[in-house]
């Protein structure tokens, strides 16, 4: 068996990430093997439950209420709302739902016990349930246990040096700190990233350092190709080559070998060719669904063509660990602190978020 290092360099991984192709797919299509079944994918819907008007900076994102993108932002979805298209999922095959909400942080409050209440129904439909809400504190991490959420998504995006090209209104350490918070819980943790943001290869190695660093690694790493939308900072940016995502993908399987491996946003733009590469590098994990939050995704039925096509089946929920327990809201043992922390605000210039926050206010201005 491969064995499973916390102790990469920036420098091994990239040698990994450069080798020949057709070795590094072999290379990672061993591993693969190892650890996982190659004719399975995990199949999961994500699923915005609080649409826009985040107050956050992430150049990538057409949700920052700065920039002014054609997204319609909405408010907290209801649990019936949520529950309904929970179903709608498993009837089509996800085993997984994960639930985004445009939050800097989480705040104890009646949204936030509305979440909790959508956690414990959708862990009683048997699908795994993960959510993306901001950095939250380990309190909030463990009423979400409580309630039976599987996995908390919270991605380090690159590498710690070009975080900060990239989002000006939080730090990497910041973080670091939710998932450290996560895992002090028995939800499992997804952490991954953006290629195609202008970071260099050895960003890209330096995000999976920083992530196969963690003890355990995550249980699931999305790698995400970056989808450049109109009003964001990142909107001229070159689209992400089907080549870089399969290498990405084979490092992080050679890397991270016992982790989910999730292919994410940009697959509309991959051939079904691209994507079976990836499978083959090691990608067993992908989003269904005609949207990724807010930006374009493969229809479910052109997925399962696809899988049938490729001879993949989709994963059943809870192979990789089992089931949570729910507690219900008034057998909870722990209470809502209502606690603060200070997370960074580092706040320093990045132009192209300016020039595009500067955009937005003209365009505002201009309604
Ligand atoms: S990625 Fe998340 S935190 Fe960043 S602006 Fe978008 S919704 Fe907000």
């Amino acid at each position: 068996m491969s064995v499973i290092r916390h102790d990469w360099t920036s420098q091994e991984i990239l040698d990994i990430y450069n080798k020949p192709l057709m070795e590094l797919l072999y290379e990672a299509a061993s591993v693969h093997r190892e650890y996982h079944d190659p004719n399975t994918v995990q199949v999961s819907t994500l699923l915005s439950i609080k649409t826009g008007g985040c107050p956050e900076d992430c150049g990538y994102c057409p949700q920052a209420a700065r920039y002014h993108t054609d997204i319609e932002g909405n408010d907290l979805m209801s649990v019936q709302q949520v529950k309904a298209q929970a179903l709608r999922a498993k009837a089509s095959g996800s085993s997984r739902v994960c639930m985004g909400a445009a939050w800097r942080n989480v705040k104890d409050g009646p949204e936030f016990d509305n979440v909790l209440e959508m956690v414990r129904t959708i862990n009683k439909l048997e699908m795994e349930v993960c959510c993306t809400l901001g950095m939250i504190t380990e309190n909030q991490a463990q009423r979400l246990a409580e309630a039976g959420l599987y996995a908390y998504n919270h991605n380090l995006d690159t590498s710690e040096e070009y975080y900060k090209e990239v989002i000006s209104t939080r730090g990497y350490e910041d973080r670091l700190q939710t998932i450290d918070n996560v895992r002090k819980t028995n939800v499992t943790v997804c952490s991954g990233g953006i290629i195609g943001m202008g970071e260099k290869a050895a960003d890209r190695a330096g995000m999976l350092v920083a992530l196969a660093k963690l003890s355990p690694q995550p249980e699931s790493v999305p790698i995400n190709a970056l989808v450049a939308v109109d009003g964001t900072p990142m909107e001229d940016q070159t689209p992400v080559e089907i080549w870089d995502m399969i290498r990405m993908v084979a490092t992080t399987r050679i890397v991270m070998p016992q982790t989910q491996v999730r292919l994410s946003a940009g697959r509309t733009e991959m051939s079904r060719e691209g994507q079976a590469m990836c499978f083959f590098a090691g990608a067993n994990s992908i989003f269904a669904g005609d949207k990724l939050l807010t930006t374009p995704n493969p229809d479910v039925n052109q997925d399962m063509e696809m899988f049938k096509k490729l001879g993949l089946n989709p994963q059943k929920p809870f192979v990789k660990k089992a089931q949570p327990d729910t507690v219900e809201a008034e057998n909870s043992k722990f209470e809502a602190k209502g606690e603060k922390p200070k997370w960074s605000r580092p706040e320093h210039v990045i132009e192209k978020n300016e020039f595009a926050k500067q955009k937005g206010k003209e365009a505002l201005l201009n309604k």
